[in-house]
């Protein structure tokens, strides 16, 4: 799959950013042959936990119960991070760190990730120099190529002004004028059923606004279908905005990027820890109970634990297929089998090709309906560090999911399920909420609160700590006083 050929390619050229960091510091030990019930000998925590999935909810999860428990995180890869990959390109012979998965937060969003980043010394948020960030400013073009005008260019005071008189703009701009203070109230009224086609007929929006211009936004920023994004959660889609439009609509949206890229975060949180074992490389098959309450993991050297807790920090159709077959786990299976995915299938690449025509016309986000679909090209030039000529990247990161055409010139290619947050996927959630902990099986991932981010892993993995009574933990402890 090109995707694991990729990410393996990317390790080794990634030996210089940081990913060995975590192997030096945590050892990888060879599987038991077979599960001995004896308590554990020597020093360290009497208790151990079996974590599943080395995505950011995993290492979190691992970062948070060090120390209070013996923990061995598995990841199927070859390395941490999940969804968070950082690769390195080539641009004019000098090298360019992107995320080719999760890459932009926002602190308004993202208030628990931005102060781990304070942790970890990547961002100082009283010296913006000390940072790592990068400002990814949220721009936003939606266009039909075969439409004589785009349908809406956002205006950025005081560099782009022309948007506003543009007679063809009208109706965005209104709409997206309005859309922050809706926003805001539904998330006030932590409404997160409401489907996002009844919910923009309630707030004003006039059937241009809503069909070919909001509908199809939303659209972009999952699946790309633009008849599905009617059935999404309006609170799941306007969260994005709600929570990042300040006081003064006006203003410019920011989201950040970090120049080395979402990958430093896994990798320096498994540096700090001292009683963590990582396994990657090594896809777990299946769980069973073992030694009576316990539980052993099955990979393919054999069996490991006994685990006093197993923690799946996978996604719901990989922890589902875990917890398949074992009758105390059938409700969990029910609740993880109702949350819903779709397939993302991304190009890093140089070709202009899903943008406006008109440069005038780019933005950040170029949003472009073909059909029933639209999808999103992101403009790399824009909210990816520049490499040291500073001159631009000249890089896009487009969905190809649903393109007929694909670009010319790509440079990499790879495809993820993501979380579909329908008011049906809030359904499963809600009920697995309610089984955590259950027979000592907890489940982490970002996709376990109704949007998925790193801001969401980070929440589950502070969960499942709790859950663990492990708050008083070294990293437990210094996250809330940091709180
Ligand atoms: C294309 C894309 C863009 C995104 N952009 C953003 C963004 O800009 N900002 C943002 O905050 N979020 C973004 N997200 C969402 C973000 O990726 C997720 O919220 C978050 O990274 C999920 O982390 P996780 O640990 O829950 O899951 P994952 O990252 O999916 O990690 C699960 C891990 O489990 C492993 N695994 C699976 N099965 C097994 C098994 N049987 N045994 C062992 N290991 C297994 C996987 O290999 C993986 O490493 C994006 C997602 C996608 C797909």
């Amino acid at each position: 799959m090109n995707h694991l050929k990729t990410r393996r390619e990317a390790l080794s050229l990634l030996g210089v950013a940081g990913l060995a960091a975590w192997n030096a510091s945590c050892s990888t030990s060879a599987p038991a042959a077979a599960v001995s019930c004896d308590p554990p000998s020597g020093g360290g925590p009497s208790k151990r936990v079996a974590i599943i999935g080395g995505g950011v909810a995993g290492v979190c999860t691992a970062w948070l119960l060090d120390g209070a428990y013996a923990v061995t995180l598995f990841e199927s890869e070859a390395q941490l991070g999940g969804n968070v990959e950082t690769v390195p390109f080539t641009v004019r012979g000098q090298q360019v760190l992107v995320d080719i998965g999760a890459q932009y937060f926002h602190p308004g969003l993202y208030p628990n990730y931005a102060r781990l980043l304070d942790l970890l010394a990547i961002r100082d948020p009283q010296d913006a120099a000390k940072s790592d960030l990068y400002p990814a400013p949220s721009t936003i073009t939606i266009f039909d190529p075969a439409e004589a005008n785009p349908r809406f260019v956002s205006p950025v005071l005081p560099d782009r002004v022309w948007p506003l008189s543009a007679d063809w703009n009208g109706d965005g701009v209104a709409a997206f004028a309005k859309l922050p203070d809706a926003a805001k109230a539904l998330d006030a009224a932590g409404d997160w059923l409401t489907p996002l086609d009844s919910w923009l007929q309630t707030i004003g929006m006039n059937d241009n606004q809503r069909n070919n211009l909001l509908v199809p936004w939303a659209g972009s920023l999952f699946s790309g279908d633009i008849e599905q994004s009617r059935g999404l959660s309006a609170l799941g889609t306007a969260v994005f905005v709600a929570r990042t439009v300040g006081a003064n609509p006006t203003d410019a949206i920011y989201y950040q990027t970090l120049k080395h890229g979402l990958g430093q975060v896994p990798t320096k949180l498994v540096s700090q820890c001292t009683t963590l074992t990582v396994q990657t490389s090594t896809p777990v098959q299946a769980i069973s109970r073992a030694c009576g309450t316990q539980w052993q993991v099955q990979t393919a050297a054999g069996a490991q634990g006994p685990f006093d807790a197993v923690i799946l920090a996978l996604p719901a159709y990989a922890a589902a297929k875990l917890v398949a077959g074992i009758d105390e786990l059938a409700a969990q299976k029910t609740a993880l089998e109702t949350v819903e995915w779709y397939d993302s299938h991304l190009a890093i690449h140089t070709d202009p090709t899903y943008a406006p025509a008109d440069p005038a016309n780019v933005s950040f986000l170029n949003c472009r309906i073909q059909g029933g679909t639209c999808e999103a090209s992101m403009n790399l030039s824009i909210s990816v560090a520049p490499p040291p000529d500073g001159q631009p990247t000249g890089l896009w990161k487009s969905w190809t999911t649903l393109r007929n055409v694909q670009p010319a010139n790509i440079l990499h290619t790879v495809q993820y399920k993501h979380y579909l947050p329908t008011p049906k996927s809030y359904g499963g959630n809600a009920a697995l909420a309610k089984l955590q902990g259950q027979a000592q099986v907890w489940f982490a991932g970002g996709w376990t609160k109704p949007f998925d981010t790193q801001e969401t892993a980070l929440l589950s993995a502070l969960d499942v700590a709790k859950g663990l009574a492990a708050t008083a933990s070294v990293h437990s402890a210094a996250f809330a006083a940091a709180t």
